[in-house]
């Protein structure tokens, strides 16, 4: 398609040409189509872009409310780090513009959108299924962390599904390059210390930590540490007070493999989750 700025080097696109100028979007090189939903900063509609006639969906988020909440920081971060990303189980994002007023993104189209809705629908999904998630998930994390991007807000809301079912990662809000990080924080990586070189692999572990939770919440319907209370939900946590309810039923591979999360989830490898057992 011809949505190839900056952003989309690995297509056929117009910046690749040595000498020519890198495609600048605007709102005209789209016809835009229903709303898809609404977010907490703006809109995002089904979109054409007119040259392609590639689909893709439109987030359009109003800077007012970006700079009140504070998140501009926030955006720069999500746009720089998605855009680089290229896995079948990550949203792409192509490319973005802004006007006066408006930010838009241009988004990869889920077509079978969230799957927070579909678990909803469902009440709980098959183990079967909730595998085929956990392998993908796990292959897309692998990915990330490979190149020290980590998501750190893995969570059923910020899952979509794509036209053939696939789960898509989206989101990238609250993800950090930890490469960056250490640069910044740390000066120059030979003089850390052994367990400050090891902290990637440590914070890589919250989405592992994360994903645990998921499979759990798949399973189940509900996520593991729920309570009435906020603060009852941190106790759970900080105490790992994990319980299978006896519906329902769930496979102890599966319990077994939760737990493994729980009981291992610094040391934990995600290579395990591409082949489950059940
Ligand atoms: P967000 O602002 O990212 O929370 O998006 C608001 C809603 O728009 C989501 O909950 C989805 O229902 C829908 N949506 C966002 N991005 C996409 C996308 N790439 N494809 C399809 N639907 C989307």
């Amino acid at each position: 398609m011809a949505i190839a700025s900056e952003t989309q080097p690995q297509e056929k696109a117009s910046t690749e040409v040595s000498g020519e100028e890198k495609k600048r979007w605007t709102l005209n090189d789209f016809d835009i189509g229903k709303p898809l939903g609404r977010g907490k900063f703006g809109h995002v509609y089904l979109a054409r872009e007119k040259r392609s006639n590639h689909i893709v969906a439109l987030k359009v988020l109003f800077k007012s409310q970006l700079q009140q909440s504070q998140v501009e920081h926030q955006l720069r971060r999500e746009v720089e780090i998605q855009s680089h990303l290229r896995h079948p189980n990550i949203l792409r994002l192509y490319g973005y513009f802004y006007d006066q007023k408006r930010v838009y993104l241009i988004l990869e189209y889920a077509a079978k959108g969230e799957l927070y809705k579909e678990l909803q629908k469902c009440k709980y999904f098959s183990e079967r299924r909730a595998a085929t998630y956990v392998a993908s998930l796990a292959r897309a994390l692998i990915y990330c962390h490979g190149k020290h991007v980590i998501h750190r807000d893995i969570k059923p809301e910020n899952l979509l599904i794509g036209a053939q079912g696939e789960l898509k990662i989206a989101d990238f809000g609250w993800s950090v390059h930890t490469f960056n990080r250490r640069q910044t924080m740390c000066g120059t990586l030979d003089y850390l210390p052994p367990e400050m070189v090891e902290s990637v692999e440590h914070d890589a572990s919250v989405d592992i930590w994360s994903l645990g939770v998921l499979c759990y919440e798949f399973l189940y319907g509900v996520p593991p540490f729920e309570a009435k209370e906020h603060s009852d939900t941190y106790r759970r946590i900080v105490q790992v007070d994990l319980k299978f309810p006896p519906k329902p039923i769930v496979s102890s591979a599966a319990k077994d493999l939760i737990s493994q999360v729980k009981n291992h989830f610094l040391l934990f490898n995600p290579q395990w989750l591409l082949h489950l057992p059940w």
